[in-house]
């Protein structure tokens, strides 16, 4: 089958069974073209807990999907594909968390939503990189704040707070091949265009990005809603390749250059279109989190639903 037939037989498949396709900036064009709802990670979480469908075809790596689960555990979660894991989320355990508790009595856990459930049920706080910052200044200050699992992300949202979180020493190994070095040589190349950087990225945090004129910091939907609304009509993107996809739909006629051809995800791109048809043909594979790890999960990820 032609990837448009299978696009419809996708559609058709959606109405018989109730399914709505959420797919995240990160994967496959063809893919995204086919989701109700495309998004970052903040997004999609806000999309599950909305819809009334009965089934999710969550078009992400396995923690996403589970958040949607814990979120909608009445809905019906699928995953087209089972092993689309992230580097990042397998940083770090519960038991991790546990064991820096036990050291340190009142302290306070903040985990970016790229985490397993089971490391979200010993959070306090759960965040995106759309929140990050607006939930940790939420936080009173003077106790000790552990921030899991991306130490990029955390020493930004340092820099930009004044706080002086403890790091996990995980990172995404997408997000970690974009330096400062490598974006100030971008800049150079291009004086005209605006870059667009991820605050997972290795270099966001450095001052000479951090406080750059033409550099604007955000997530995937901040750098989309930023170049849509900006007169500049060049961007260096720096974050995973296959938001440049959105970009050119969101902002046309404008030129987005990759600051770096290899930054991509492998997990996201396991989610072919034929693995999306199938998921909602068999009705394939189902997430579900047990249900004393979901209650505790529950908490940090309300909390961060609710911070605009
Ligand atoms: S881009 Fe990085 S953080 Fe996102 S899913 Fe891939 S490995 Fe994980």
């Amino acid at each position: 089958m032609s990837v448009n037939e299978i696009s419809i037989r996708i559609k058709q498949l959606q109405e018989e069974k109730n399914a709505i396709i959420l797919a995240h900036y990160y994967t496959r064009p063809e893919v995204q073209d086919v989701a109700d709802y495309l998004g970052d990670s903040l997004g999609l979480s806000r999309m599950a807990a909305r819809t009334d469908a009965r089934v999710i075809v969550f078009c992400g790596v396995h923690f996403m999907a589970e958040t949607a689960s814990i979120i909608s555990p009445g809905k019906k979660v699928l995953v087209p594909a089972l092993h689309a894991g992230c580097s990042l989320a397998e940083s770090i355990t519960g038991e991790d968390l546990v064991a820096w508790r036990l050291a340190h009595p009142g302290g306070v856990v903040v985990c970016y939503v790229n985490t397993s459930a089971a490391v979200k049920a010993h959070a306090d706080y759960c965040c995106t990189s759309s929140n990050a910052t607006r939930v940790v200044e939420s936080i009173p200050a003077g106790r000790p704040v552990l921030f899991v699992p991306d130490k990029n992300l955390g020493a930004y949202i340092n820099k930009v707070t004044g706080r002086e979180m403890e790091l996990w020493d995980g990172d995404c190994c997408v997000h970690e091949r974009l330096p400062a070095a490598l974006l100030l040589e971008r800049l150079e190349e291009y004086p005209g265009a605006i870059a667009l950087v991820h605050p997972e990225s290795s270099g966001s945090s450095d001052d000479r990005v951090l406080y750059h004129p033409r550099v604007f910091i955000a997530s995937t939907a901040g750098m989309i809603d930023h170049a849509r609304r900006s007169s500049c009509r060049q961007y260096i993107v720096a974050t995973e390749l296959e938001t440049i996809h959105e970009l050119n739909k969101s902002a046309p006629g404008k030129e987005f250059i990759p600051a770096l051809r290899t930054t991509i995800c492998g997990q996201m791109k396991k989610i072919t279109i034929e693995r999306v048809l199938e998921a909602l043909e068999k009705e394939q594979f189902e997430v579900r989190v047990p249900d004393e790890t979901r209650e505790r999960a529950r908490r940090p990820i309300q909390r961060m639903l609710e911070v605009k």
